[in-house]
């Protein structure tokens, strides 16, 4: 069988399939893995990779961007747990030649650094190396948290209310604009929005913020029980917490947080909004699953804001309401 056939997560499962999890650690299969500390803390940790061609365009990105999202994509993991950022380690992979020279390097770091600092995270090493194909980064971050604050996939139960924090579809948004413009050579825009708009929905893309401050406060109330980053869009993601609770999903399209930008870009342009907001990937907000009864009472519900966009249900499927098409079959991969 190829790759392609066996997919991302057929492989991710092939592999986990072959290393039993040592007692008391969490293993693959949730944003970060979770192993004890001495001190009764438990160490969270996760890596990612993005690689020049499939994660982003030399040419398109600033290496100040590249930095920043380095690091945010990472720290998010952490955040998606309800962990505290504490450190990462970078690995590069040069090419020869081409764009990648000093000053390009300074100001991939200047970003890197400038996510970092804002979350008080340190960089503690990595590696450095040379690739034939093109620029290839690799972050792990290590975090922490108390054991009764981490918030994983598969604590979901039936009539939680599904909730996210923040906008959705913002960054999907603002890569389409992206490609758009790349695909007329930059020459003019394509799109009819603001430019206060435009450039709004491409930060978004190119600068997440990880959601570390909620992803605290998430982690104290003990009325939130699964949670995760939206990393692909919750039309995905949302299937990560029922495939690993049991569980299924009723959402409402019609709840969904949208920006005042992405709202009037989809206007201006004649685009569905739920497209970007259910279907798009890389928001990095948090989705997760909350007790109706702390929901209900203001002085239970988690410290921070938050949108309820449906519920938890018996079964394993998701059905959308006030849906304009069937998002049920969307896979993206
Ligand atoms: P995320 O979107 O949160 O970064 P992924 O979907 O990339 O998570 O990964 C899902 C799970 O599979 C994670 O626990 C991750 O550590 C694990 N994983 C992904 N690729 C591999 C691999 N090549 N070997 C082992 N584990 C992997
Ligand atoms: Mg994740």
């Amino acid at each position: 069988m190829s790759i392609k056939e066996l997919g991302e997560f057929g492989l991710i499962a092939r592999i986990k399939g072959q290393f039993p999890v040592p007692e008391g650690v969490t293993g693959i299969g949730d944003d970060c893995a979770v192993l004890p500390q001495h001190d009764g803390l438990r160490t969270l940790v996760s890596t990612d990779m993005l690689v020049e061609g499939t994660h982003f365009l030399l040419g398109d990105i600033s290496p100040y961007r590249l930095g920043w999202k380095s690091a945010a994509v990472n720290i998010s993991d952490i955040a998606a747990m309800g962990g505290k950022p504490v450190a990462t380690f970078l690995s590069l992979a040069l090419p020869p030649a081409g764009n990648v020279d000093s000053e390009w390097m300074d100001e991939f770091i200047r970003g890197y650094r400038d996510v970092s600092d804002r979350y008080g995270v340190a960089l503690l090493g990595g590696d450095t190396t040379s690739s034939q194909v093109g620029l290839c980064i690799n972050v792990t971050v290590l975090g922490e948290a108390a054991p009764d604050r981490i918030k994983t996939r598969d604590s979901a139960r039936v009539g939680d209310l599904v909730c996210v924090t923040g906008t959705l579809g913002d960054s999907g948004a603002g890569l389409r604009i992206i490609l758009d413009r790349a695909a007329s050579g930059n020459a003019a825009d394509a799109h009819t929005s603001s430019d206060r708009v435009l450039e709004t929905l491409v930060a978004r893309h190119y600068e997440p913020v990880p959601c570390v401050r909620q992803g605290l406060l998430l982690g104290a109330c003990q009325g939130v029980h699964a949670m995760m980053d939206i990393s692909d869009g919750i039309a995905s993601d949302l299937r990560h917490i029922m495939k690993a609770s049991g569980v299924g999903a009723e959402i409402d399209v019609n709840a969904l947080p949208l920006s005042s930008e992405l709202k009037a870009y989809c206007e201006c342009n004649r685009l569905d909004t739920s497209d970007f907001a259910l279907a798009s990937g890389e928001d990095y907000q948090l989705l997760f699953t909350l007790d109706p009864a702390v929901h209900a009472d203001a002085s239970l519900r988690p410290d921070t804001a938050y949108t309820v966009i449906g519920r938890i249900t018996a079964g394993d499927s998701i059905v959308w309401k006030n849906a304009s098409r069937d998002f049920s079959g969307f896979r993206h991969f």
